[in-house]
């Protein structure tokens, strides 16, 4: 895309009500505007980003054998009398009234819906296991919303929800969330550590926080070092003994949230007590038949009996992602976007628009990448070398392929990575090579 069509208001001076640096990076790369408290419009570096994040989530709830659903924002208010959350969901729940004076109210979660779905959709023993996930936004009345879109009222989820027969399926249903969470944070950059937690309002007994460390994270964390290096692309656990064994061995080493931590158990060791800040992007609940008993989801058994069944949910903050990512992937200059969430794959500035040989390279270096399946960004504005710097900066993708009159005579492009700012002169075939490789490996 030409910049100069781009719809992508940046400001030079930093917002004063954002006191986190991802929340000032998205407004001043202008990837979200405020539309109330809590309450976020995207535009489109913004959507972009986020449209990424999805689609690595996506991808990895599908691979993992979840289904995609949409269930709607707004729900019923009986549906919750129900469960006997309707009241007890407390001043977070949007409660609506319709021109009938029916209850309504705008979806915080959905283990009532989707119970009501599972319900009148599946009767035998024989339709299970089942995962359905959604993407949707959710509104929580936060008591304080703040740092952007990290704590916002409305915010973009994935939830899914598992149901098994018994314990031992639902323990399998959650373990390949487990290694499905950590593929996914880890794919878009993030060292996401897994740490037991309290169950909260969701109810039920075993209960998983991912947390992403960084300076401004509400979370306060205890862990061992050691996560900080684990990688767990490699984990492909098949069956159910070896899924349970990369669980485990992901929860062997030590880690808590506040909520859990008291001190440091003997076993880490002092030089591996890490304690630090963290962002919550994943929280994974089993809860056994809390929903499912009141709301009658049950199957029809081999035997020809009946039996409830058992349930777990798993949710993902992908809004709250965009964020985290900033956090931990950013300079003084701008965002330093990761290759598979950059809202464009490369930036290619054109120092002299109007020039015939600068605009000829820049052309080829922007039909090359197109061709070889990339998605750049062509900075045709009329601006200043260094606003263009600055801006490319600030937007941060990772490349940056600069074209002034010197190197277009030759036919070459300054390249240059936004993380390391590793700078070389290359034709423009190798240009699109070096580039699409990275993105390839990526
Ligand atoms: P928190 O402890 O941060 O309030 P939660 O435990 O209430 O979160 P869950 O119900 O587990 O959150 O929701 C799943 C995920 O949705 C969380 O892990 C988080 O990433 C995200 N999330 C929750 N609340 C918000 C919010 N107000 N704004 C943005 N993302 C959120
Ligand atoms: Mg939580």
């Amino acid at each position: 895309m030409r910049q100069s069509q781009l719809f992508a208001p940046t400001l030079r001076e930093t917002p004063a009500e954002a006191e986190i640096v991802s929340h000032r990076l998205m407004l001043r790369a202008g990837l979200v505007r405020q539309a109330s408290a809590g309450i976020y419009s995207w535009l489109p570096l913004g959507k972009r980003v986020l449209a990424k994040i999805e689609r690595i989530v996506r991808e990895e709830q599908n691979a993992a054998g979840a289904q995609e659903i949409l269930m709607p924002t707004i729900q019923s208010a009986d549906l919750w009398r129900k469960s006997g959350r309707y009241d007890a969901y407390g001043a977070e729940m949007l409660r609506i009234r319709d021109r009938q004076d029916r209850d309504l109210l705008y979806g915080p979660t959905n283990e009532e819906q989707v119970t009501e779905i599972f319900r009148n959709g599946v009767a035998s023993y024989r339709d299970l296991p089942l995962n359905l996930y959604h993407i949707q936004w959710k509104f929580r009345d936060e008591i304080r919303p703040r740092f952007g879109v990290m704590r916002g009222r409305e915010f973009l989820m994935k939830d899914a929800y598992s149901f098994d027969l018994g314990y031992a399926g639902a323990r399998v249903a959650y373990n390949k969330m487990f290694i499905a969470y950590l593929k996914t944070f880890s794919r878009m950059g993030l060292q996401a550590i897994p740490m037991a937690a309290d169950t909260g309002p969701i109810g039920g007994d075993l209960s998983h926080e991912f947390i992403v460390l960084a300076d401004t994270g509400e979370s306060a964390v205890f862990c061992h070092a050691d996560y900080l290096d684990r990688d767990p692309r490699a984990e492909t656990p098949e069956t159910a003994e070896a899924l349970q064994a990369a669980v485990d061995s992901w929860t062997a080493l030590y880690a808590a949230t506040d909520e859990k931590h008291d001190a440091w158990p003997d076993a880490v060791a002092a030089d591996k007590r890490l304690s630090a800040r963290g962002i919550e992007v994943g929280h994974i609940f089993y809860f056994g038949t809390k929903y499912a008993d009141p709301m009658d989801a049950a199957v029809q058994t081999s035997d020809g009996g009946r039996t409830t069944v058992h349930m777990g949910s798993y949710g993902i903050g992908v809004s709250r992602l965009v964020g985290a990512v900033i956090e931990a992937h950013h300079d003084d200059a701008g965002c330093v976007w990761p290759i598979p969430v950059a809202p464009f794959d490369a930036h290619i500035l054109n120092l002299r628009p109007g020039d015939a040989a600068v605009d000829g390279v820049c052309a080829s270096l922007y039909d090359q990448l197109k061709t070889a399946g990339l998605d750049p960004l062509l900075d045709d504005r009329g601006e200043r070398a260094g606003a263009k710097f600055a801006d490319a900066d600030l937007i941060g993708l990772p490349w940056r392929a600069t074209v002034g009159p010197k190197s277009a005579a030759e036919g070459k492009v300054e390249l240059r990575t936004r993380a390391d700012a590793a700078t070389e002169t290359l034709g423009v075939e190798a240009a699109v090579d070096r580039i699409r490789a990275a993105w390839v490996a990526a």
